[in-house]
């Protein structure tokens, strides 16, 4: 029989960039025993859900839940809101991008899509230039990932937003939250997006199975008229019947229990603190990267993610076996390389449930792997994220300015 828990002793180290480590009150509220779907005690867990996830996501529109990983998500937000052969724009900024558009491609719509260097975000000016140039509003969407998992760059949502607007087209804005929602600021409403795409295990620190989309009532309007097949992921019959707390399926009820849980402790940390912390661990993982000598795939400081960090390995360097061995010696997980960055590049994933030493644990085994493996590195990495991490809470330039201009948003 396979054993799940065949470790020596103490706790896995999971660091990678999702699924990502479920807290204790989240798994105890998972072990609930089953309830009743269509009953009453059901519906109030939904409909306090549903509250609360608006609050997670920033916005008043309808949030759909799926019983589906992320992809399922990805699949609902086109399927319910675009017709065969559709034109849509879209960005090369790494695998997960990539694996978006081939899902695109294979549901009959039409892609633009814009090499990048898997390196870089979206460029707004190149979402502009193409919507200005569109002047026959052929262009039906514009599909975005915010947090591209596989590189750790994230893409400036507003401004895309800005510049959709700039050029006046109505194109959809639809974005995949599935790596930043619960841990990058992210705002449904406020930067005007039509569907987001968000998934359980990542910052929402649950196990994987959920997803979701929230939906704009342009999106809803969209969705009346589009013509790509649609059963399963169809949002009415979905929207229509949680209005009463039910679901037209049988959920997922367990891991809806768990979702309970890890909305209350996001809202009751606060959604700025939450982001704050997250800013602050990358920072400090940066630096040690830095320490080390070492290459951030993230070319521009302005798209760092605060979810993960990728990291290139030198030249003729494995990066897998440097996983392997960080495994095998530590119990720790880091990410593996995606698509072209496979075998070059590992990941860190600082998201979730997380706090200063289990970063600094998760730093000290790089530490120790890179040595292990005979990488050439300088020592001391570690030693710059500690320095960092013990200056005072919201000490350093960016946490601050990026602290006050969230609380300053939120609050009015
Ligand atoms: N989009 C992003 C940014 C992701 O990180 C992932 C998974 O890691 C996906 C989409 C696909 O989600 P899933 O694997 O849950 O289907």
């Amino acid at each position: 029989m396979l054993k799940l828990d065949d470790h020596p002793s103490g706790r896995h180290f999971l660091q990678i960039p999702g699924p990502t480590n479920v807290p204790d009150r989240v798994l105890r509220a998972l072990d609930h025993p089953t309830i009743d779907h269509r009953g009453p005690e059901f519906a109030r867990l939904t409909l306090e859900i549903l509250d609360g996830l608006k609050h997670v996501f920033q916005t008043s529109s309808p949030i759909v839940i799926y019983a589906a990983s992320g992809t399922g998500a990805w699949e609902a937000a086109l399927v319910n809101t675009l017709s065969p052969g559709d034109r849509v724009l879209m960005f090369e900024t790494g695998h997960f991008a990539t694996l978006w558009r081939k899902m695109a491609d294979r549901l009959g719509l039409s892609v633009d899509f814009v090499p990048g260097d898997w390196r870089s975000g979206v460029d707004a000016a190149i979402v502009e230039s193409k919507l200005a140039a569109d002047k026959a509003h052929a262009i039906k969407a514009v599909l975005v990932v915010h947090n591209e998992t596989s590189t750790g760059v994230s893409s400036d949502i507003a401004g895309i937003r800005q510049a959709i607007d700039r050029a006046g087209h109505p194109a959809l804005l639809m974005v995949d939250t599935i790596s930043s929602l619960g841990s990058i600021d992210y705002r449904h409403a406020d930067w005007g997006v039509d569907v987001s795409v968000a998934g359980s295990q990542k910052g929402l620190m649950l196990p994987p199975g959920l997803s979701f989309n929230a939906v704009s009532d342009k999106a809803l309007v969209a969705s009346k008229q589009a013509r790509l097949p649609r059963a399963y992921w169809a949002w009415d019959d979905i929207i229509a019947m949680n209005r009463q707390g039910y679901f037209p399926y049988t959920p997922a009820t367990n891991l809806l229990y768990g979702l309970h849980e890890a909305i209350d402790m996001l809202l009751a940390e606060g959604l700025p603190n939450v982001f704050a912390r997250h800013d602050r661990h990358a920072e400090a993982t940066r630096r040690a990267v830095r320490g080390w000598g070492l290459e951030i795939v993230c070319r521009n400081p302005a798209e760092y993610s605060s979810a993960l960090t990728a990291i290139m390995l030198p030249e003729g360097h494995d990066a897998d076996a440097f996983r392997r061995e960080t495994l095998a010696r530590y119990d720790l997980s880091l990410g593996t390389g995606l698509g072209r960055l496979a075998g070059r590049v590992f990941r860190i994933g600082h998201l979730g449930f997380l706090n200063d030493l289990t970063l600094c644990g998760t730093l000290c085994g790089v530490e120790m792997g890179l040595s292990a493996c005979a990488i050439p590195h300088r020592d001391g990495g570690v030693r710059d994220a500690l320095e960092f991490l013990r200056e005072p809470v919201g000490a350093s330039e960016k946490q601050r300015g990026a602290a006050v201009r969230r609380v300053a948003s939120i609050t009015t």
